[in-house]
């Protein structure tokens, strides 16, 4: 049986040209690129390009990039990191705890992060609504702002349902506040699920940090960067060596930086025509599911929203259920973000549009990438709706009764 990938926003198969570009770090130029002889300075001069890649690709300057494990780690320094830079430089015991901004439905690693801080007496959090079409709006972070306020952290595609961020607007925004403040806001922007579709010029952004992680554009897992725009004031969160720029202790993940910066230079020549590709094919499968299929929804809005991402809810069917019977048939999808599968709480996302939990329940995430076809679409969709007509035949009756109970009503929301 021919597999068929549907879940590339949970991690994407690493490019050919990637790995080859990898390989000889591994073994042959295997050198710690702290170290001064020449094995060592081969493997600098090769993260040194790596580095010039990645500047280049957001507009960035080379020692405004820091490379760490990921997305989770990056999201982590930004944000504990800024934290711990003002709590150093204020008088201690004096004035308010800092406030920082950041929305509901941020990755678990941001939320965590923030709840954390919060639960601990070191921030106070505000969670801006993402109402039902899966968007922030800009007046709800300009009211959110107070005197405190330190840090505003907005992701800028969400990872579950593909919707598409203000972040231009929310830099635009802060660039006039911080004009009129004596303490700057920092603003960050999780962008892990954003590069590979939109502009990531900086400057356009208006962002003073960004993550991401490799392994979303067909490069390799535990590697990506948090950027930091100059004068930023940030201090390092693990203690140890004094690699990148003093902010990010240990061992560069050589090899890895190597891959993200040849992903990088895949990503910046083949950006366009893969996303109009790729949203060509999501329009299409996006269209014919909820023609031809009964009590499906689509979540989050349909204009602003990531070229790979389509989000359904199915009405009296688990979106387990679902999974495992697609997954026998050698299809995979997700239900949610692949870091919180394994838990069955309904997705927070989902719960912060304001679906009920049923209707979380019953969600099914299917992202598209650069090796996609037509001919797995239409296996896709033909497979789903025989699993469905399956499952609702067991499942249904029970299912409805019980969200009949409950006043269930179907989701229209959403463009
Ligand atoms: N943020 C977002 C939006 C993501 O999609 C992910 C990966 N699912 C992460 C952060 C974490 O990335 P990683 O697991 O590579 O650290």
């Amino acid at each position: 049986m021919k597999k068929i990938y549907l879940d590339y926003a949970a991690t994407t198969p690493t490019d050919k040209e990637v790995l080859k570009a990898m390989l000889p770090y591994f073994n042959i130029e295997f050198g710690n690129a702290s170290s001064l002889h020449s094995f060592g300075r081969n493997a600098m001069d090769a993260v040194t390009q790596a580095r010039k890649k990645t500047a280049g690709f957001f507009d960035a300057k080379e020692e405004e990039i820091i490379f760490t494990s990921g997305a989770t780690e990056s999201n982590n320094l930004a944000i504990k990191g800024v934290l711990r830079a003002y709590q150093k430089n204020s008088p201690a015991g004096g004035g308010k705890i800092p406030h920082i901004i950041t929305t509901a439905f941020e990755h678990s690693c941001v939320l965590k992060a923030c709840q954390k801080l919060g639960k601990e007496g070191n921030a106070e959090i505000t969670y801006l609504p993402v109402h039902s079409d899966g968007i922030v709006k800009v007046k709800d972070v300009q009211n959110a702002i107070k005197r405190n306020t330190l840090l505003i952290s907005v992701m800028y595609v969400n990872n579950e349902i593909g919707t598409v961020q203000p972040i231009a607007e929310i830099g635009k925004l802060l660039k006039n506040i911080n004009k009129k403040r004596e303490r700057k806001i920092f603003f960050h922007t999780d962008a892990t699920q954003a590069i590979a579709y939109f502009d990531c010029n900086i400057e356009k952004l208006g962002a003073d940090l960004l993550s991401m992680s490799a392994h979303k554009i067909y490069g390799p897992k535990g590697v990506g960067i948090l950027y930091i725009r100059k004068g930023t004031k940030i201090d390092r969160i693990q203690d140890g060596g004094d690699q990148e720029f003093s902010l990010r202790a240990g061992t560069l993940n050589t090899t890895g930086i190597i891959g993200l910066g040849k992903a990088i230079e895949l990503l910046q020549k083949t950006k366009e025509k893969n996303a109009h590709k790729i949203k060509k094919l999501r329009d299409y499968l996006i269209k014919k599911i909820l023609k031809e299929i009964p009590d499906a929804q689509l979540n989050g809005s349909l204009k602003k929203r990531s070229p790979n991402n389509a989000n359904f809810s199915f009405l009296n069917v688990e979106g387990e259920s679902l999974l495992f019977y697609l997954d026998a048939e050698g299809i995979a999808c997700s239900t949610g973000s692949a870091c919180s599968s394994g838990s069955l709480d309904p997705s927070h996302v989902l719960l912060a549009l304001g679906l009920k939990p049923e209707q979380a329940h019953g969600s099914l995430r299917v992202s598209l990438g650069k090796y996609t076809t037509k001919n797995e679409i239409d296996i896709f969709i033909a497979k789903l709706k025989n699993i469905l007509q399956k499952l609702r035949k067991v499942s249904g009756k029970v299912l409805q009764e019980y969200y009949s109970q409950k006043n269930y009503e179907l989701f229209k929301g959403s463009d």
